[in-house]
């Protein structure tokens, strides 16, 4: 439960958001946040990016259907 006493970095707080993070680790990062307002700030930060990159990452990808077409 290192979570509890440390702070998790910034990449394992974007790793959790991305839903990447092992799940041991999750758990115990979801509860550290629950208690840590310094991690809250940061995950909250860290989410907007999340958030931006996702739609990001959407808009850019090639529609299938769109693709096929010349307009
Ligand atoms: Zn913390």
């Amino acid at each position: 439960m290192y979570f509890r006493n440390e702070h998790p970095t910034e990449d394992q707080i974007e790793w959790y958001l991305f839903g990447s993070l092992p799940e041991p680790q999750a758990e115990n990062l979801e509860e550290h946040l629950l208690v840590c307002h310094a991690c809250i700030d940061i995950a909250e930060k860290l989410a907007v990016f999340v958030d931006s990159m996702r739609s990001t990452l959407e808009q850019s990808t090639p529609k299938v259907s769109a693709a096929g077409r010349h307009i």
